[in-house]
């Protein structure tokens, strides 16, 4: 069922889900460890052999709910989660035959659930306390979901016309159906969570001042970095994230006949396989990286594989070549790395002799996002990335909280869920702790 080569060419999700019988079939072959491995890999703590005895029995909603109430994005971490590096990396199972499919029974229980009303979760009492997320990504969403469940006040303010963060505005549709993250914001509205798209203006000091008990920043890295090559300004050059979020807004850009993609992430992969199914006849991905050392996942650079995308592996750019104002190819050249494993573009020297040209209609660069504001008080590195204290999540500003891809530097959309579950008990704590008087949740000044 993880078979990466089944993706259809389509701009739509068509990955093959299992059949119930397939599902529980599966499940049967689960060893109920005693003290299962499974269970310590998921950074969210979701129980992987709970959720799997249910579907083993039949009862797909309860295990679906079981899901649920550890991680509220049931099926889109089914599809998205490189769970061979996290739950399914140590199963026990993988020592007789083959490790359970545990990726694909959590994707088979979300997709049971989908159009199901999800019962809602144990509510504590209200409380009058309000708090500011800023984000309607996988952080700010699964913190307003618990702020909601320990009964504060939530407004989620949204820069964006449309929720969801990257959910809906990054990974291409033909991996994940918007109608999941629709649906689970849905969730969060019927937990009573407020979801305002189109405030971005929000500053949390300002925030603070005009009445929050506390914020939380959850905004992602959402400014491109470029290159800063000879060419970058001619028609047809494009950043990754733009093309994937135009597509996700349902347009269909042409980008010619030959394009390259400049980097080796997820985002790389994804705007490479995009722009196959935008009409490219020819994708070429060029990356500084070997094949081993690329950082998107595997199951993900195997399906590129199989589509037919060209790697150019351990290359550099050199420059985007135009005629009268227009991409008309790309240059670059084979490096070697100085100092083993430093994967930097400043540790990479050219090897001679191994220039090389493409033709391109287009060339997109996709070599990562940098933390795009800064805020009065709120301590962040060179790229925006925003320092937290790990226990509590609170930035150096008091009352001020931070999660998800602006603190980690871009990780996973369950490292997001997780982080966002971690800065909701670090509010509630702090929150706790002002109310009784103490100091406990960190006064940071
Ligand atoms: C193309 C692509 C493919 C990916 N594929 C995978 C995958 O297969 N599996 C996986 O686990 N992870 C994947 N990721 C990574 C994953 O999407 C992120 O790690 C995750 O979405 C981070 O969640 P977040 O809530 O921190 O931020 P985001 O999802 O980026 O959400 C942040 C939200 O904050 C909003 N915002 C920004 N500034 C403000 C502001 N000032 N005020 C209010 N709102 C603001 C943004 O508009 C956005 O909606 C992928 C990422 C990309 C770009
Ligand atoms: S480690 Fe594998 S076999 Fe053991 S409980 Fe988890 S999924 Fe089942």
């Amino acid at each position: 069922m993880s078979d990466t080569t089944t993706r259809s060419g389509a701009l739509v999700e068509s990955d093959r889900t299992y059949a119930p019988h397939e599902a529980v079939l599966e499940a049967s072959r689960c060893l109920m460890c005693e003290d299962p491995p499974c269970n310590r890999g998921c950074p969210a703590d979701v129980d992987a052999r709970r959720f799997i005895r249910k579907i083993r029995f039949g009862n797909f909603l309860g295990a679906s709910r079981l899901i649920r109430e550890a991680n509220l994005l049931v099926g889109i971490c089914g599809r998205l989660c490189p769970q061979e590096i996290l739950c399914m990396e140590h199963c026990t199972r993988a020592e007789l035959d083959s490790p359970i499919d545990i990726a694909g029974l959590q994707r088979f229980a979300g997709d049971v659930e989908l159009g199901t009303l999800a019962p809602l979760p144990e509510m504590a009492d209200e409380r009058g306390e309000r708090v500011a997320v800023l984000g309607s990504g996988p952080g700010g969403l699964a913190a307003a979901v618990e702020l909601r469940k320990a009964g504060y006040r939530v407004d989620v303010l949204e820069r964006s016309g449309t929720a969801g963060g990257l959910l809906t505005r990054g990974v291409p549709p033909f991996r994940l159906d918007r109608s999941f993250a629709e649906s689970e914001l849905e969730y969060a509205k019927r937990v009573g969570a407020n979801v305002l798209p189109g405030r971005g203006d929000a500053n949390p000091a300002e925030l603070l001042e005009s009445g929050y008990d506390a914020v939380l920043v959850a905004v992602g890295l959402w400014k491109p970095y470029k290159i800063g090559l000879p060419g970058e300004e001619l028609d047809g050059v494009l950043v990754a994230s733009d093309l994937l979020a135009s597509v996700a807004d349902g347009e269909r850009p042409d980008l010619g006949k030959r394009v390259v993609v400049i980097g080796g992430g997820n985002v790389a992969i994804d705007a490479a396989t995009t722009a196959l199914r935008l009409g490219a006849e020819r994708v070429d991905l060029c990356c500084l990286e070997s094949h081993d050392e690329m950082p998107a996942f595997r199951s993900e650079i195997e399906t590129a594989q199989a589509e037919g995308i060209e790697f150019h592996t351990r290359t550099m750019p050199a420059a985007i070549v135009g005629e009268g104002g227009k991409v008309v190819g790309y240059e670059g050249f084979g490096i070697r790395w100085k100092e083993p494993g430093l994967l930097v573009p400043s540790n990479a020297e050219k090897i001679h002799g191994t220039e090389f040209r493409l033709a391109a209609d287009s060339v997109i660069e996709a070599i990562g996002q940098s933390g795009g504001d800064r805020y009065d008080g709120v301590e962040t590195d060179r790229r925006g990335i925003v320092a937290v204290d790990p226990d509590t999540m609170m930035t150096s500003r008091t009352g001020v909280f931070a999660c998800g891809d602006v603190t980690s530097g871009g990780a996973t959309v369950v490292q997001a869920v997780a982080e966002g579950k971690k800065a909701a008990e670090g509010v509630d704590r702090y929150l706790r702790a002002r109310e009784d008087g103490t100091s406990e949740g960190g006064d940071r000044r």
